[in-house]
């Protein structure tokens, strides 16, 4: 079979090459952890992400390369496209690692976003305030994850605290109307490079301290909106030629409306539901797509809820699963109640855990996603997360 490059060893990359594997491809990750959790399942080239020699053996050893994230440096993307197979191409990349560029691409495949303003300097971003009104959202236009670099302004008296602060990071910065949603929802399209398109069930998403918590599936809003979600995660990957996996964050407004809040080009937290719950699982899409070949049924199998692993929660996860409690649960053993909720545990092999930390995801599956939150609640383990 052939033979995968990613940048990057995260647990992305891991559940790509663990999907990937059971179509016959070999995994080759390059990530300057050593033992990442893609190393772990795969071979890695233990070295940073712009490293260029370190990119040229990638090169040399992968028939094709994809990435994890987005934030791969430019002239390390030119060089993989020389001298490898990169279908995904750079521009993707080039487009989705700044908010300005990214928004202004979702705009031209006619979809809507908050509306925005370009930041230079403290008297821009006064002006931009007067212009948007308050609250509104300060973002570094390049690297920002789980809420990282954004600062939400809420009264003229933070703009000079904000500004000194997310200036620091010495990127350009952003402002963003807040958009007061209902809901926060995803879709992730996959592309081929010939042009297949298919979209995965829109995921209804839960944040808390701006790190994903939950995703629900089938998301809890009108069958339209869903409809018009999915319309136009397709329109955007169509419009950018993306291939490969692109996800799709949005906003849904009390009036029905969607904005789309931002894009990643590659497999996404809020689509690791798939895994269990859909005919084919977006890792699986991913390494379909980059290798072109059909694209495989997304269909939902069952109704998801999908819970996040935060350090915090890892050793009662772990504790859960040494000790089958959540098995006699799912039986409704353990709760006259009883669970009709069947949790997938997956765990990423991180060393070292910390507060905050994204260390697995547990899929419950579920008849209706209301026993599968039942079930969160009941747990005790995400206790401290009020959603
Ligand atoms: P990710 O980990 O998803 O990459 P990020 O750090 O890139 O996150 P965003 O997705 O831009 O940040 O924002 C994080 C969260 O902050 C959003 O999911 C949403 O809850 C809130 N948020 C961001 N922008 C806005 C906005 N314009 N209006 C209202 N809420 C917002
Ligand atoms: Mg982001
Ligand atoms: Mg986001």
């Amino acid at each position: 079979g052939a033979t995968i490059g990613v940048l990057g060893g995260g647990q992305l990359g891991r559940m790509m090459a663990l999907a990937g594997s059971n179509l016959g491809y070999r995994f080759i990750a390059l990530d300057p952890t050593p033992e990442s959790p893609c190393g772990q399942v795969a071979e890695q080239i233990v070295a940073g992400y712009g490293d260029k020699e370190a990119a040229r053996e990638l090169a040399k050893r992968a028939d094709v390369i994809t990435y994890e994230f987005e934030n791969v440096d430019a002239e390390v993307a030119a060089l993989l496209e020389q001298q490898s197979y990169v279908p995904q191409g750079s521009r993707l990349l080039y487009t989705t690692q700044h908010r300005l560029r990214e928004k202004r691409a979702v705009e031209a495949a006619g979809a809507r976003v908050a509306p925005y303003a370009e930041i230079g300097s403290e008297e821009e971003l006064r002006e931009a305030v007067r212009r948007l009104g308050l609250p509104a959202v300060l973002k570094t236009a390049t690297g920002g994850y789980d809420g990282k670099g954004q600062w939400v302004i809420r009264s003229d008296e933070e703009i000079g605290p904000a500004y000194a602060e997310l200036s620091r990071a010495g990127t350009e910065l952003v402002l963003e109307q807040f958009i007061p949603f209902v809901k926060e929802l995803s879709v992730i399209a996959a592309r081929s490079p010939h042009g297949e398109i298919s979209t995965f069930p829109v995921a209804e998403n839960i944040h808390v301290d701006n790190i994903l918590h939950l995703s629900i599936v089938p998301a809890r809003v009108q069958e339209t909106v869903l409809r018009e979600a999915e319309r136009l995660a397709a329109r955007i990957a169509e419009s950018m030629e993306a291939v490969g996996l692109l996800a799709v964050e949005m906003f849904l407004t009390e009036n029905g409306e969607l904005f789309v809040n931002e894009l990643a080009p590659r497999p996404h937290n809020s689509g690791h539901y798939t895994m269990e719950a859909c005919a084919t699982s977006q890792f699986e899409q991913h390494v379909r797509a980059v290798c072109n070949l059909p694209l495989g049924d997304p269909a939902l199998r069952t109704p998801v809820v999908m819970v996040n692993v935060l350090g915090e929660h890892l050793d009662a996860v772990k504790e859960a699963v040494v000790t089958g409690r959540w098995g006699a649960e799912a039986e409704g053993g353990a709760d006259p109640a009883g669970f009709r909720v069947i949790p997938k545990v997956h765990l990423y092999g991180k060393n070292g855990s910390a507060p905050k930390r994204k260390m697995g995801h547990v899929n419950l599956l579920c008849g209706d996603v209301q026993d599968g939150l039942d079930f969160i609640q009941q747990t005790n383990i995400w206790r401290n997360q009020n959603s």
